[in-house]
């Protein structure tokens, strides 16, 4: 059993070793088109000073910023449920006594009771994540690649391995930002030269570069435009790509819009309210990844707790069996407080 063990823990390893790889590639990539942009090209085959200086400035604004947001991507920890959402010690005891599923449901129910989820399973049970233990909050899905339960979960991205969630998803729509400008700006100033190369002038190292990155650059493009637009309309419309896929459960039926509250609004949940910090990759997305606002009150009207808005301002930290209010605080869940004031 042990040898069976140390098997699936070098496979583990493995698996982590072999998952670096894209990300490998992009950075190789990137690295190379840094020495041929910067040295090939602007080094050793531009003459005039001028276009010289400001080639390697702006050049050198987009490969920071794209360098900078990809790097978040990467390391950016993907977010999981917080404490209150995972079943207590006598919760847990309680479950797993009960042997009848439809009891187990009922137990779950009623802890839900305490909590603000209002989405569901496609059968109308409450979403609850063996494998955590905890209940799913509204748009959290277990990731099988980072082996836990992920905040408004998007996709599990090869290119940056990692998790696209609530705690990095304005992170990777800015590195599909930069990485298309980084490959405009690219192909932009390359196509001249590329004109030329391909005309007379001799072969050397030089041609070969600048031709391999006017095509690097428009494939990469290419591909990231689609990707990027997709993005662009899914956060127009306030959907993750897997609720893109299939749309969230609520208490009256499925809703693709169920978290669609406007544009506008839309908008800054993922890119917050000043505009100053949108293009910067700090984080500023609104809330805390376990409560979302929902289109139809409606469907929050069931939950008792949200009557009282004023309990959700609170922040001091709720002790284990406290209050409902601080029970809520503890999440501090502003956004709710937030959204109505607007
Ligand atoms: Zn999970
Ligand atoms: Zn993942």
């Amino acid at each position: 059993q042990a040898q069976g063990c140390r098997l699936v823990c070098g496979l583990r390893c493995c698996q982590r070793v072999f998952s670096w790889i894209p990300v490998l590639i992009i950075t190789c990539v990137v690295l190379w088109s840094y020495y041929a942009y910067v040295f090939e090209l602007c080094l050793f085959t531009l003459t005039n000073t001028l276009e010289k200086v400001a080639y390697l400035l702006v050049f050198h604004v987009c490969f920071v910023m794209f360098s900078w947001t990809y790097w978040k991507s990467i390391f950016t920890p993907p977010a999981s449920p917080c404490k209150k959402f995972q079943l207590s010690y006598s919760d847990k005891q309680r479950y797993e006594m009960e042997e009848r599923p439809d009891a187990q449901k009922q137990i779950l129910v009623e802890i839900a009771k305490k909590l603000p989820i209002f989405s569901r399973a496609q059968s109308g049970a409450i979403r609850f994540c063996d494998r955590c233990q905890v209940l799913k909050p509204d748009r959290c899905h277990h990731c099988s690649v980072c082996e836990t339960c992920v905040l408004k979960m998007d996709h599990h991205c090869p290119w940056v391995n990692n998790c696209v969630g609530f705690a990095n998803y304005k992170f990777f729509l800015l590195f599909l930002s930069y990485s298309m400008l980084y490959c405009v700006f690219i192909a932009a100033t390359v196509f001249q030269y590329f004109l030329k190369f391909w005309g007379d002038l001799p072969n050397g190292p030089a041609k070969f570069h600048v031709l391999f990155l006017m095509f690097v650059a428009l494939m990469f493009f290419v591909s990231l435009m689609f990707l990027f637009g997709y993005h662009c309309w899914l956060v127009a419309k306030n959907r993750s790509t897997l609720e893109a896929f299939s749309a969230p459960v609520f208490i009256n039926g499925p809703d693709r819009n169920g978290f669609n509250v406007s544009t506008r609004r839309n908008l800054q949940q993922v890119f917050g309210e000043d505009r100053r910090l949108w293009f910067i990759p700090v984080f500023t997305s609104q809330g805390n990844g376990h409560y979302f606002p929902l289109k139809n009150r409606s469907s929050e009207s069931h939950n008792s707790l949200l009557a009282n808005e004023d309990m959700w301002e609170e922040s001091d930290d709720g002790s284990e069996e406290g209050s409902l209010g601080e029970s809520l605080s503890f999440c501090h869940m502003h956004i709710y407080t937030s959204m109505h004031s607007l």
